[in-house]
Protein backbone atom coordinates (compact mmCIF):
# COMPACT_ATOMS: atom_id res chain seq x y z
CA UNK A 1 0.00 0.00 0.00
CA UNK A 2 2.78 2.34 1.09
CA UNK A 3 4.95 1.72 -2.19
CA UNK A 4 1.89 1.88 -4.08
CA UNK A 5 0.98 5.75 -3.00
CA UNK A 6 4.47 6.47 -2.84
CA UNK A 7 4.32 9.54 -5.77
CA UNK A 8 0.86 10.24 -4.41
CA UNK A 9 2.31 10.66 -0.94
CA UNK A 10 5.25 12.62 -1.71
CA UNK A 11 3.02 15.03 -3.58
CA UNK A 12 0.56 15.31 -1.01
CA UNK A 13 3.45 16.23 1.44
CA UNK A 14 5.01 18.43 -0.71
CA UNK A 15 1.76 20.44 -1.51
CA UNK A 16 0.94 20.69 2.30
CA UNK A 17 3.53 22.62 2.94
CA UNK A 18 2.28 25.37 0.41
CA UNK A 19 -1.11 24.65 -0.52
CA UNK A 20 -3.67 24.82 3.31
CA UNK A 21 -4.48 21.46 3.73
CA UNK A 22 -2.51 20.49 0.62
CA UNK A 23 -5.44 20.67 -1.78
CA UNK A 24 -7.61 23.91 -3.10
CA UNK A 25 -11.15 22.81 -2.73
CA UNK A 26 -11.58 20.69 0.88
CA UNK A 27 -13.70 17.19 -0.28
CA UNK A 28 -10.07 16.63 -2.09
CA UNK A 29 -8.16 16.10 0.69
CA UNK A 30 -9.55 12.69 1.76
CA UNK A 31 -10.29 13.86 5.04
CA UNK A 32 -13.89 11.61 6.10
CA UNK A 33 -12.65 8.44 3.85
CA UNK A 34 -9.06 8.85 5.29
CA UNK A 35 -5.66 7.83 3.00
CA UNK A 36 -3.87 10.34 0.55
CA UNK A 37 -5.32 11.79 -2.23
CA UNK A 38 -4.44 10.63 -5.55
CA UNK A 39 -2.73 13.71 -7.52
CA UNK A 40 -4.06 13.27 -11.36
CA UNK A 41 -1.62 14.07 -14.19
CA UNK A 42 -4.12 13.18 -16.79
CA UNK A 43 -7.69 11.70 -17.61
CA UNK A 44 -8.97 10.15 -21.01
CA UNK A 45 -12.64 9.29 -21.65
CA UNK A 46 -13.95 7.26 -18.52
CA UNK A 47 -10.07 7.33 -17.16
CA UNK A 48 -8.02 9.59 -14.92
CA UNK A 49 -4.16 8.69 -14.36
CA UNK A 50 -2.15 9.31 -11.05
CA UNK A 51 1.27 10.77 -10.36
CA UNK A 52 2.23 6.75 -10.38
CA UNK A 53 0.43 6.17 -13.32
CA UNK A 54 -1.94 4.46 -11.98
CA UNK A 55 -5.13 4.15 -13.98
CA UNK A 56 -8.70 4.53 -12.34
CA UNK A 57 -12.31 4.42 -13.67
CA UNK A 58 -13.76 7.67 -13.32
CA UNK A 59 -16.96 8.31 -11.24
CA UNK A 60 -16.14 11.95 -10.15
CA UNK A 61 -15.96 13.34 -13.71
CA UNK A 62 -14.58 16.61 -12.28
CA UNK A 63 -17.37 16.73 -9.98
CA UNK A 64 -20.10 16.86 -12.52
CA UNK A 65 -18.55 18.66 -16.09
CA UNK A 66 -17.18 15.43 -18.10
CA UNK A 67 -20.18 14.30 -19.75
CA UNK A 68 -18.74 13.40 -22.66
CA UNK A 69 -16.01 12.15 -20.75
CA UNK A 70 -12.70 13.44 -20.06
CA UNK A 71 -10.30 15.28 -22.96
CA UNK A 72 -13.36 14.24 -25.47
CA UNK A 73 -11.78 15.30 -28.93
CA UNK A 74 -14.09 17.69 -30.05
CA UNK A 75 -14.29 19.81 -26.96
CA UNK A 76 -10.26 19.65 -26.76
CA UNK A 77 -10.44 20.79 -30.29
CA UNK A 78 -12.77 23.62 -29.68
CA UNK A 79 -10.68 24.86 -27.17
CA UNK A 80 -7.23 24.71 -28.46
CA UNK A 81 -8.52 26.55 -31.48
CA UNK A 82 -9.65 29.14 -29.58
CA UNK A 83 -6.97 29.92 -27.26
CA UNK A 84 -4.86 30.26 -30.60
CA UNK A 85 -7.28 32.96 -31.35
CA UNK A 86 -6.39 34.78 -27.95
CA UNK A 87 -6.71 33.73 -24.25
CA UNK A 88 -8.91 36.98 -22.93
CA UNK A 89 -10.02 39.67 -24.70
CA UNK A 90 -12.40 41.45 -21.48
CA UNK A 91 -14.46 42.22 -24.16
CA UNK A 92 -17.75 40.97 -26.11
CA UNK A 93 -17.40 38.18 -28.29
CA UNK A 94 -20.07 36.77 -30.67
CA UNK A 95 -19.57 32.90 -28.84
CA UNK A 96 -20.99 34.61 -25.52
CA UNK A 97 -24.35 34.91 -27.31
CA UNK A 98 -24.00 31.82 -29.01
CA UNK A 99 -23.86 29.90 -25.60
CA UNK A 100 -26.44 32.65 -24.48
CA UNK A 101 -28.85 31.40 -27.29
CA UNK A 102 -27.41 27.50 -26.80
CA UNK A 103 -28.81 27.42 -23.19
CA UNK A 104 -32.28 29.29 -24.41
CA UNK A 105 -33.33 26.91 -26.56
CA UNK A 106 -32.77 24.50 -24.10
CA UNK A 107 -34.45 25.77 -20.97
CA UNK A 108 -37.30 27.25 -22.40
CA UNK A 109 -38.02 30.00 -18.81
CA UNK A 110 -34.57 31.33 -19.69
CA UNK A 111 -34.83 34.54 -21.74
CA UNK A 112 -31.55 35.95 -20.75
CA UNK A 113 -28.56 34.89 -19.54
CA UNK A 114 -25.54 36.18 -17.47
CA UNK A 115 -21.89 34.13 -18.18
CA UNK A 116 -19.72 34.38 -14.67
CA UNK A 117 -16.62 31.77 -13.74
CA UNK A 118 -18.03 29.75 -11.15
CA UNK A 119 -21.24 28.42 -9.84
CA UNK A 120 -20.45 30.15 -6.57
CA UNK A 121 -20.89 33.48 -8.19
CA UNK A 122 -23.79 32.70 -10.00
CA UNK A 123 -26.09 31.97 -6.81
CA UNK A 124 -24.33 34.61 -5.26
CA UNK A 125 -25.52 37.23 -7.82
CA UNK A 126 -28.56 35.55 -8.09
CA UNK A 127 -29.28 36.39 -4.58
CA UNK A 128 -28.33 39.64 -4.83
CA UNK A 129 -30.55 40.33 -8.32
CA UNK A 130 -33.42 38.88 -5.91
CA UNK A 131 -32.77 41.35 -2.86
CA UNK A 132 -32.34 43.94 -5.73
CA UNK A 133 -35.43 43.33 -7.56
CA UNK A 134 -37.85 42.78 -4.41
CA UNK A 135 -36.16 45.29 -2.44
CA UNK A 136 -36.18 42.67 0.44
CA UNK A 137 -33.47 41.30 2.65
CA UNK A 138 -33.96 37.69 3.37
CA UNK A 139 -32.80 34.34 2.10
CA UNK A 140 -34.19 30.86 2.78
CA UNK A 141 -32.14 27.51 1.40
CA UNK A 142 -32.58 24.41 2.71
CA UNK A 143 -30.11 22.18 5.19
CA UNK A 144 -27.73 20.05 3.28
CA UNK A 145 -28.29 21.85 0.06
CA UNK A 146 -24.94 22.94 -1.28
CA UNK A 147 -24.77 26.59 -3.26
CA UNK A 148 -20.96 27.83 -3.21
CA UNK A 149 -18.77 29.20 -0.51
CA UNK A 150 -20.42 32.84 -0.58
CA UNK A 151 -20.89 34.24 2.92
CA UNK A 152 -24.90 34.03 3.22
CA UNK A 153 -24.77 30.44 1.88
CA UNK A 154 -22.87 28.65 4.32
CA UNK A 155 -25.51 28.11 6.76
CA UNK A 156 -25.83 24.13 7.20
CA UNK A 157 -24.52 23.53 4.10
CA UNK A 158 -23.64 20.13 2.13
CA UNK A 159 -20.84 19.47 0.24
CA UNK A 160 -17.50 19.96 2.31
CA UNK A 161 -18.99 20.94 5.04
CA UNK A 162 -21.03 17.50 5.14
CA UNK A 163 -18.22 15.64 4.78
CA UNK A 164 -16.42 17.99 7.33
CA UNK A 165 -19.13 17.96 9.87
CA UNK A 166 -19.31 21.84 9.85
CA UNK A 167 -22.31 23.87 10.76
CA UNK A 168 -20.84 26.76 8.72
CA UNK A 169 -17.77 28.61 8.15
CA UNK A 170 -15.56 30.65 10.88
CA UNK A 171 -15.24 34.41 9.27
CA UNK A 172 -18.94 34.77 8.44
CA UNK A 173 -20.62 37.93 10.57
CA UNK A 174 -23.49 36.92 12.52
CA UNK A 175 -25.57 39.84 10.72
CA UNK A 176 -25.00 37.98 7.62
CA UNK A 177 -25.90 34.39 9.10
CA UNK A 178 -28.61 35.91 10.41
CA UNK A 179 -30.04 36.80 6.99
CA UNK A 180 -30.08 33.43 5.56
CA UNK A 181 -33.38 30.94 7.06
CA UNK A 182 -32.15 27.12 6.81
CA UNK A 183 -35.13 24.89 6.57
CA UNK A 184 -35.63 21.20 6.58
CA UNK A 185 -35.67 19.97 2.83
CA UNK A 186 -39.10 18.63 1.81
CA UNK A 187 -40.70 20.09 4.07
CA UNK A 188 -43.26 22.40 2.44
CA UNK A 189 -44.79 23.24 5.99
CA UNK A 190 -41.88 24.82 7.48
CA UNK A 191 -41.16 26.86 4.24
CA UNK A 192 -45.19 28.33 5.06
CA UNK A 193 -44.66 28.89 8.59
CA UNK A 194 -41.41 31.07 7.79
CA UNK A 195 -43.49 32.77 5.03
CA UNK A 196 -46.21 33.24 7.05
CA UNK A 197 -44.08 34.75 10.11
CA UNK A 198 -41.27 36.87 8.09
CA UNK A 199 -42.70 36.98 4.45
CA UNK A 200 -42.69 40.27 3.48
CA UNK A 201 -39.28 40.35 4.21
CA UNK A 202 -37.93 37.21 2.46
CA UNK A 203 -36.66 38.14 -1.10
CA UNK A 204 -35.81 34.19 -2.29
CA UNK A 205 -36.13 30.67 -1.58
CA UNK A 206 -32.97 28.74 -3.04
CA UNK A 207 -32.98 25.55 -3.80
CA UNK A 208 -31.01 22.60 -5.61
CA UNK A 209 -33.18 21.46 -8.43
CA UNK A 210 -32.29 18.09 -6.72
CA UNK A 211 -30.29 18.00 -3.58
CA UNK A 212 -27.01 16.15 -4.64
CA UNK A 213 -24.59 17.59 -2.17
CA UNK A 214 -25.30 15.43 1.26
CA UNK A 215 -25.45 12.57 -1.32
CA UNK A 216 -28.61 12.39 -3.79
CA UNK A 217 -31.64 14.03 -2.33
CA UNK A 218 -34.54 14.27 -4.52
CA UNK A 219 -37.32 16.41 -4.13
CA UNK A 220 -40.73 14.44 -3.32
CA UNK A 221 -42.88 15.06 -6.17
CA UNK A 222 -44.40 18.08 -6.81
CA UNK A 223 -42.27 19.76 -4.09
CA UNK A 224 -40.40 22.01 -6.18
CA UNK A 225 -43.82 23.45 -7.85
CA UNK A 226 -45.39 23.55 -4.72
CA UNK A 227 -42.11 25.65 -3.71
CA UNK A 228 -42.16 28.09 -6.37
CA UNK A 229 -45.86 28.66 -5.74
CA UNK A 230 -45.58 29.21 -2.50
CA UNK A 231 -42.68 31.76 -3.33
CA UNK A 232 -44.79 33.65 -5.42
CA UNK A 233 -47.95 33.67 -3.14
CA UNK A 234 -45.99 35.92 -0.86
CA UNK A 235 -44.13 37.82 -3.48
CA UNK A 236 -40.55 36.31 -3.09
CA UNK A 237 -38.53 34.27 -5.98
CA UNK A 238 -37.46 30.90 -6.19
CA UNK A 239 -33.93 30.40 -7.35
CA UNK A 240 -33.15 27.27 -8.84
CA UNK A 241 -29.64 26.06 -8.85
CA UNK A 242 -28.76 23.76 -11.37
CA UNK A 243 -25.35 24.10 -10.82
CA UNK A 244 -24.56 20.37 -10.74
CA UNK A 245 -27.86 19.20 -12.65
CA UNK A 246 -27.94 21.81 -15.46
CA UNK A 247 -27.52 19.96 -18.64
CA UNK A 248 -26.15 16.55 -17.06
CA UNK A 249 -29.55 14.73 -16.14
CA UNK A 250 -31.05 16.48 -19.39
CA UNK A 251 -30.78 19.00 -21.62
CA UNK A 252 -33.13 20.60 -19.94
CA UNK A 253 -31.10 19.64 -16.26
CA UNK A 254 -33.64 18.37 -13.37
CA UNK A 255 -36.50 21.23 -14.34
CA UNK A 256 -36.19 18.62 -17.55
CA UNK A 257 -37.36 15.72 -15.90
CA UNK A 258 -39.61 17.96 -13.44
CA UNK A 259 -41.23 20.42 -15.58
CA UNK A 260 -44.78 22.08 -14.54
CA UNK A 261 -43.46 25.00 -12.87
CA UNK A 262 -41.48 28.45 -13.45
CA UNK A 263 -38.71 29.74 -11.96
CA UNK A 264 -37.80 32.92 -11.32
CA UNK A 265 -33.61 32.81 -12.07
CA UNK A 266 -31.65 29.32 -12.25
CA UNK A 267 -28.02 28.75 -11.80
CA UNK A 268 -25.96 26.73 -13.96
CA UNK A 269 -22.21 25.61 -13.72
CA UNK A 270 -19.94 22.60 -14.29
CA UNK A 271 -21.41 21.19 -17.58
CA UNK A 272 -22.30 24.89 -18.85
CA UNK A 273 -18.35 25.13 -18.79
CA UNK A 274 -17.57 21.21 -20.20
CA UNK A 275 -14.34 21.52 -17.77
CA UNK A 276 -13.19 24.95 -17.77
CA UNK A 277 -14.21 27.90 -15.23
CA UNK A 278 -17.84 29.06 -16.31
CA UNK A 279 -21.08 29.28 -14.85
CA UNK A 280 -24.39 31.33 -15.26
CA UNK A 281 -27.16 32.41 -13.88
CA UNK A 282 -30.44 33.72 -16.29
CA UNK A 283 -34.20 34.08 -16.19
CA UNK A 284 -36.86 35.63 -17.52
CA UNK A 285 -35.75 38.40 -19.32
CA UNK A 286 -37.69 41.61 -16.84
CA UNK A 287 -35.23 40.34 -14.20
CA UNK A 288 -32.40 39.66 -15.76
CA UNK A 289 -32.60 43.24 -17.28
CA UNK A 290 -32.35 44.66 -13.79
CA UNK A 291 -28.12 43.91 -13.85
CA UNK A 292 -25.79 46.19 -14.41
CA UNK A 293 -25.33 48.20 -16.75
CA UNK A 294 -29.13 47.61 -17.81
CA UNK A 295 -30.28 47.75 -14.30
CA UNK A 296 -28.93 48.91 -10.81
CA UNK A 297 -27.60 45.64 -8.98
CA UNK A 298 -23.63 45.13 -9.96
CA UNK A 299 -22.03 41.82 -11.01
CA UNK A 300 -18.88 41.88 -12.97
CA UNK A 301 -16.04 39.75 -14.03
CA UNK A 302 -12.47 40.39 -15.78
CA UNK A 303 -12.90 36.49 -16.77
CA UNK A 304 -16.80 36.57 -17.35
CA UNK A 305 -17.31 34.68 -21.02
CA UNK A 306 -14.06 33.89 -21.25
CA UNK A 307 -13.65 32.61 -24.93
CA UNK A 308 -11.82 29.46 -24.13
CA UNK A 309 -14.40 28.74 -21.65
CA UNK A 310 -17.09 29.40 -23.64
CA UNK A 311 -16.05 27.58 -26.75
CA UNK A 312 -15.15 24.16 -24.15
CA UNK A 313 -19.34 25.14 -23.24
CA UNK A 314 -20.21 25.60 -26.65
CA UNK A 315 -18.79 22.08 -28.07
CA UNK A 316 -19.83 20.76 -24.51
CA UNK A 317 -23.23 21.64 -25.22
CA UNK A 318 -23.43 20.83 -28.77
CA UNK A 319 -22.35 17.22 -28.82
CA UNK A 320 -24.75 16.42 -25.97
CA UNK A 321 -27.38 14.89 -27.98
CA UNK A 322 -29.62 12.22 -27.18
CA UNK A 323 -27.21 9.26 -27.23
CA UNK A 324 -25.19 10.96 -24.91
CA UNK A 325 -28.22 10.98 -22.30
CA UNK A 326 -29.33 7.87 -22.88
CA UNK A 327 -26.01 6.36 -22.34
CA UNK A 328 -25.58 8.53 -19.12
CA UNK A 329 -28.83 6.68 -18.08
CA UNK A 330 -27.82 3.66 -18.99
CA UNK A 331 -24.37 3.69 -17.18
CA UNK A 332 -26.24 4.95 -14.41
CA UNK A 333 -28.88 2.69 -14.09
CA UNK A 334 -26.27 -0.71 -14.52
CA UNK A 335 -23.93 1.21 -11.99
CA UNK A 336 -26.28 1.43 -9.06
CA UNK A 337 -28.04 -1.63 -9.80
CA UNK A 338 -25.25 -3.31 -9.57
CA UNK A 339 -23.69 -1.54 -6.32
CA UNK A 340 -26.96 -2.45 -4.94
CA UNK A 341 -27.03 -6.07 -5.71
CA UNK A 342 -23.51 -6.06 -4.08
CA UNK A 343 -24.24 -4.41 -1.20
CA UNK A 344 -27.42 -6.88 -0.75
CA UNK A 345 -24.84 -9.98 -1.33
CA UNK A 346 -22.83 -9.10 1.76
CA UNK A 347 -25.62 -8.29 3.95
CA UNK A 348 -24.79 -4.40 3.80
CA UNK A 349 -28.06 -2.36 4.56
CA UNK A 350 -28.52 0.39 2.21
CA UNK A 351 -30.73 2.84 -0.03
CA UNK A 352 -29.28 3.70 -3.36
CA UNK A 353 -30.84 7.26 -3.69
CA UNK A 354 -31.46 8.71 -7.53
CA UNK A 355 -31.92 12.22 -9.51
CA UNK A 356 -31.60 10.83 -12.98
CA UNK A 357 -28.55 10.00 -13.62
CA UNK A 358 -27.30 10.76 -10.48
CA UNK A 359 -27.29 8.64 -8.00
CA UNK A 360 -25.22 7.86 -4.18
CA UNK A 361 -25.24 5.35 -1.35
CA UNK A 362 -26.97 5.74 1.77
CA UNK A 363 -25.77 3.49 4.33
CA UNK A 364 -27.68 1.90 6.99
CA UNK A 365 -31.65 0.41 7.83
CA UNK A 366 -33.49 2.85 6.71
CA UNK A 367 -36.89 2.25 6.60
CA UNK A 368 -37.95 4.58 3.77
CA UNK A 369 -35.91 6.56 1.62
CA UNK A 370 -34.23 9.66 3.41
CA UNK A 371 -35.43 12.94 2.53
CA UNK A 372 -33.74 15.24 4.48
CA UNK A 373 -30.10 16.42 5.76
CA UNK A 374 -30.75 15.19 9.56
CA UNK A 375 -31.90 11.41 7.89
CA UNK A 376 -28.63 11.47 5.70
CA UNK A 377 -26.93 12.62 8.48
CA UNK A 378 -27.62 9.28 10.39
CA UNK A 379 -26.28 6.23 8.21
CA UNK A 380 -23.63 4.42 8.74
CA UNK A 381 -21.07 6.71 6.84
CA UNK A 382 -18.07 4.56 8.22
CA UNK A 383 -18.80 1.72 5.93
CA UNK A 384 -18.46 4.05 2.65
CA UNK A 385 -14.81 4.84 3.97
CA UNK A 386 -14.11 1.06 3.69
CA UNK A 387 -16.32 0.89 0.71
CA UNK A 388 -14.25 3.66 -1.07
CA UNK A 389 -11.01 2.17 -0.28
CA UNK A 390 -11.55 -0.99 -1.54
CA UNK A 391 -12.76 0.84 -4.88
CA UNK A 392 -9.73 2.64 -5.14
CA UNK A 393 -7.37 -0.20 -4.75
CA UNK A 394 -9.38 -2.00 -7.49
CA UNK A 395 -8.90 0.82 -9.52
CA UNK A 396 -12.53 2.68 -9.34
CA UNK A 397 -12.46 6.53 -8.30
CA UNK A 398 -15.51 7.45 -6.16
CA UNK A 399 -15.99 11.01 -4.59
CA UNK A 400 -14.17 10.59 -1.69
CA UNK A 401 -16.87 11.54 1.05
CA UNK A 402 -20.44 9.49 1.14
CA UNK A 403 -22.51 12.99 0.98
CA UNK A 404 -21.44 13.26 -2.87
CA UNK A 405 -23.71 12.20 -5.68
CA UNK A 406 -21.52 9.72 -8.14
CA UNK A 407 -20.63 10.94 -11.68
CA UNK A 408 -20.71 9.07 -14.87
CA UNK A 409 -20.23 9.95 -18.37
CA UNK A 410 -21.19 8.88 -21.46
CA UNK A 411 -17.86 7.79 -22.28
CA UNK A 412 -17.90 4.79 -19.81
CA UNK A 413 -18.20 1.87 -22.25
CA UNK A 414 -18.77 -1.52 -21.41
CA UNK A 415 -14.75 -2.65 -20.59
CA UNK A 416 -14.71 0.57 -17.91
CA UNK A 417 -17.97 -0.39 -16.64
CA UNK A 418 -17.59 -4.03 -16.49
CA UNK A 419 -14.08 -2.99 -14.86
CA UNK A 420 -16.55 -1.01 -11.71
CA UNK A 421 -18.71 -4.08 -11.51
CA UNK A 422 -15.66 -6.65 -11.09
CA UNK A 423 -14.61 -4.46 -8.52
CA UNK A 424 -17.55 -4.01 -6.57
CA UNK A 425 -17.99 -7.44 -4.70
CA UNK A 426 -15.03 -7.20 -2.61
CA UNK A 427 -15.63 -3.66 -1.81
CA UNK A 428 -19.39 -4.75 -0.14
CA UNK A 429 -17.40 -7.31 1.59
CA UNK A 430 -15.52 -5.15 2.96
CA UNK A 431 -18.29 -1.89 3.85
CA UNK A 432 -19.99 -5.13 5.67
CA UNK A 433 -16.75 -5.64 7.87
CA UNK A 434 -16.34 -2.33 9.04
N1 LIG B 1 -24.36 25.01 -6.53
C1 LIG B 1 -24.34 23.67 -6.57
C2 LIG B 1 -25.63 22.91 -6.59
C3 LIG B 1 -23.12 22.99 -6.58
O1 LIG B 1 -23.11 21.66 -6.61
C4 LIG B 1 -21.91 23.73 -6.56
C5 LIG B 1 -20.55 23.06 -6.59
N2 LIG B 1 -20.49 21.74 -6.34
C6 LIG B 1 -21.99 25.13 -6.53
C7 LIG B 1 -23.23 25.74 -6.52
C8 LIG B 1 -20.76 25.97 -6.50
O2 LIG B 1 -20.07 25.89 -7.68
P1 LIG B 1 -18.50 26.23 -7.76
O3 LIG B 1 -17.81 25.13 -7.02
O4 LIG B 1 -18.21 26.25 -9.21
O5 LIG B 1 -18.32 27.56 -7.11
Amino acid sequence: MAALNDVNEQQFERAQRVIPGGVNSPVRAFRSVGGTPRFLVSASGPYVTDADGREYVDLVASWGPAILGHAHPAVVDAVQRAAARGLSFGASTPAETELAEAVIGRVPFVEKLRLVSTGTEATMSAIRLARGFTGRPLLIKFAGHYHGHSDSLLAEAGSGLATLALPGSAGVTEATAAQTIVLPYNDLDAVRAVFEAQGPDIAAVITEAAAANMGVVPPDEGFNAALTDLAHEFGALLILDEVLTGFRVSDAGFWGLDRGYTPDLVTFGKVIGGGMPLAALGGRAELMDFLAPAGPVYQAGTLSGNPVAVAAGLATLANADEAVYDRLDAVADTVSSAVSEALSAAGVAHRVQHAGNLFSVVFGDFERAPRTYAEVQAQEAYRYRAFFHAMLDQGVSLPPSVFEAWFVTAAHDDAAVDRILNALPAAARAAAAA
